[in-house]
């Protein structure tokens, strides 16, 4: 899995791969707020880590969010047979209407999940790049959105060391690469 650059004093790695593959404490699922399973990188974890996720997911849900998990919001299972031993699941912003709720929305899909990482005690993250798939939003305005709102937490909370950004393709990768609002870059 390719590395391709880094921001932020290294602490956030931009790279190409497969999210389910990454040795990391916590990997980041864009989940829907069923907490049911389902395509793209969703499907992708159960398959990966096995049934007993989407056990937690089901505990959880009838424990906590009866009515689903509501957008913008984190909650935290094991990882199953994966490497990493922690998944985060996220539930992004269906892109349409309402830009700037849309944008504050997919903002507190990264900070609720840097948060609970943190308060966690996990010390390395990877997202995919939430709601840019089956949700439709456009990678352009998700790579700024994300990359404001990784800066703002990291600058604010130091417990998480590495923050690594996996992108499927290296088109996508390229999008986020032209786009990103990291100020400060380390190679
Ligand atoms: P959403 O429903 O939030 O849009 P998707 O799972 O449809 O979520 O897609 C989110 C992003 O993750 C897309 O850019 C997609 O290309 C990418 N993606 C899909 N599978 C993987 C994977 N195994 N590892 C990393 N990224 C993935």
């Amino acid at each position: 899995m390719e590395e391709l650059r880094r921001f932020l004093d290294g602490r956030v790695v931009i790279k190409l791969g497969d999210i389910t593959k990454e040795d990391v404490e916590a990997i980041v699922n864009a989940a829907n707020s069923s907490l049911m399973g389902g395509g793209g990188v969703d499907g992708a974890i159960h398959r990966a880590g096995g049934p007993q996720i989407l056990r937690e997911c089901k505990e959880i849900r009838s424990a906590h969010y009866p009515d689903g998990l509501p957008t913008g919001q984190a909650i935290i299972t094991t990882a199953g047979k994966m490497a990493a031993r922690h998944v985060i699941h996220t539930v992004g912003p269906v892109y349409g209407q309402g830009g700037r709720e849309k944008a504050e929305q997919l903002a507190a899909c990264y900070r609720n999940s840097l948060f609970l990482a943190a308060e966690s005690k996990l010390k390395s993250v990877a997202f995919p790049a939430i709601s840019t798939g089956v949700y439709g939003y456009p990678m352009e305005e998700a790579a700024q959105v994300s990359s404001r709102a990784i800066e703002r937490f990291l600058g604010s909370d130091k417990r998480i060391e590495e923050v690594r950004l996996v992108f499927f393709s290296r088109q996508d990768a390229d999008i986020f690469l032209k786009n990103h609002a990291f100020t400060s870059h380390s190679q």
